[in-house]
């Protein structure tokens, strides 16, 4: 298949980056060429800026129900497109066919909740002290927005910031991850032929992230940057926002401990384990199971139950049927992965199940790497504190419920958690002292638009989704208003 090439996308229109500079996007699971994107810097991201600066003054005054059905249409085509979108996914991103196609189908789904939430955003009328005056609260749009976003969700990522920015009647830059940039420009198709007017959103594509950053982090024109990546570089985002006061959203790393208490349903647990270790783009989320932990009583039952399912999950290219566990992104995520794995084993950890990269036969030019398990490893082990964000599964066991607490609570991260039991008591106990945004109590599903969705400690500020994620997007305005007397 020839390599298809993309532009920008600024003011309504799609353009080259100056010079005709392009870079090239790679399939992880066959390394082969398959697009040539528009390579921009500064000087374009300037223009996106300019120009999304330029439509906010109307788009903000379009009243919320407009907007809202303009995002209607944009969630219509999208649907329409879902299959085209998600082959760009599994193009770019590796995940299989089917994972992509659901990732495709829950994204657009935020633009049909905030255009509804944006109608919503109702202010108050607060009961005044004074005889004489009138106190109101209103919302308004931020301003500008920058989103910048990872390549392991290419479709999720970026709705869940533009959809409730747009909402709000604020204008976005986005610049999506280098690695998987197509889904973003799909997204935007879908928006510039739903009606979005010109200059509400803007998709600036580069290879180097540091002069688009640059620009949209110094540029006073921008209000607000709403950012998911990992946590070492958004520490550096908030040092550059800290500068000019920006308005930030940060969806930072996570280390979800995933506990199974001995009174749990154990068929049940194991599957929510192997779902959210394994298959949310192979171990590549920020919500999967980063570290498991079996009550020890239930521990030769579990981890059996466990090992077998690992060892029949199917890994190939996500365009092959059934396939269940892709390619990672690129090779050095795959030598990080396989670093903590050499690692927890040169330290004295048991591989209870894959342990290396997989290399034979059509997986030769992939990333691809085997669903792994490790026991006899202990909490302070990097492979228990890192982010692993590949298929690896390291089991610990404890023995009560405090100190489980406490072993799950010691991280800088607070993304995630997940806690399977059946005692009502143990629900409520384990769920409050939890130090996550996040608890999965009986459930690896993750969350749902409806929700708010963020971090505690490292993992993030502010929240994405639920009603929250649109006042991500409003600053809060009082009116005081004294009465002619
Ligand atoms: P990343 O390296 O932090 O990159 C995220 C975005 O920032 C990309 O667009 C990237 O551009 C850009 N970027 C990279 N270095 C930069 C720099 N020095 N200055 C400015 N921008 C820079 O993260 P990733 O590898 O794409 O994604 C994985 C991470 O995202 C994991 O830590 C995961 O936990 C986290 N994540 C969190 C959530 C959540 O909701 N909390 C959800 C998904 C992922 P390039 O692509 O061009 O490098």
């Amino acid at each position: 298949m020839a390599a298809q090439r993309y532009q920008l996308y600024i003011n309504g229109k799609w353009v080259d980056a100056d010079g005709g500079r392009t870079f090239e996007v790679r399939d992880p699971a066959t390394g082969d060429h398959v697009a040539d994107i528009a390579d921009a810097g500064a000087a374009e991201t300037r223009r996106g800026i300019q120009a999304a600066h330029q439509a906010f003054p109307s788009w903000a005054a379009t009243p919320a129900k407009q907007r809202g059905e303009i995002l209607r249409k944009v969630q219509g085509l999208m649907q329409e497109r879902v299959d085209e979108i998600a082959k760009l996914v599994v193009l770019e991103n590796g995940k299989p066919f089917a994972e992509a196609r659901g990732e495709v189908g829950f994204s657009l789904g935020y633009f049909g909740w905030f255009a509804e939430e944006a109608r919503r955003a109702y202010g108050a009328l607060v009961p005044s002290p004074f005889p004489n005056k009138r106190l109101w609260v209103v919302g308004q749009p931020v301003g500008v927005v920058a989103a910048i976003t990872p390549w392991n969700f290419p479709a999720n990522m970026i709705t869940r910031k533009i959809a409730p920015a747009m909402a709000a009647g604020c204008t976005v830059v986005l610049k999506p991850a280098s690695a998987t940039p197509m889904t973003a420009l799909a997204i935007a198709r879908a928006c510039h032929d739903a009606g979005v007017p010109p200059g509400v959103l803007n998709v600036i594509t580069g290879a180097r992230s540091v002069p688009i950053a640059e620009e949209l982090m110094g540029n006073p024109l921008v209000k607000k940057v709403g950012f998911t990546g990992s946590t070492e570089v958004g520490k550096t985002l908030m040092e550059r926002a800290a500068k000019q006061i920006k308005r930030i959203s940060f969806e930072l790393g996570g280390n979800a401990p995933f506990i199974v208490f001995e009174d749990a349903d154990l068929a049940a647990a194991v599957e929510g384990a192997v779902a959210i270790k394994y298959l949310r783009v192979g171990g590549q989320s920020c919500i999967c199971a980063n570290r498991l932990y079996v009550q020890e009583t239930v521990a030769d039952r579990f981890i059996p139950a466990f090992v077998e399912k690992v060892k029949a999950l199917k890994v190939g290219s996500g365009f092959e049927p059934g396939m269940q566990v892709g390619p990672l992104i690129n090779e050095e995520g795959r030598k990080k992965v396989h670093g903590l794995v050499e690692d927890a084993v040169a330290r004295g950890a048991t591989v209870l199940a894959g342990g290396g990269p997989l290399k034979e036969g059509p997986l030769a030019k992939g990333y691809f790497y085997a669903p792994t398990v490790l026991t006899n490893v202990k909490d302070q082990w990097p492979v228990c504190q890192e982010e692993i964000f590949g298929p690896v599964a390291p089991i610990l066991t404890f023995k009560t419920e405090e100190e489980l607490i406490r072993r799950a609570n010691d991280t800088t991260f607070g993304l995630a958690s997940y806690l399977y039991t059946r005692d009502l008591g143990r629900v409520v106990r384990v769920a409050e002292s939890l130090e996550y945004g996040l608890v999965g109590v009986n459930d690896a599903a993750g969350y749902t638009h409806e929700i708010p969705f963020g971090g505690f400690k490292e993992s993030g500020l502010g929240r994405e989704g639920g009603q929250e994620g649109l006042e991500e997007y409003m600053e809060t305005k009082s009116i005081v208003v004294n009465l002619p007397g």
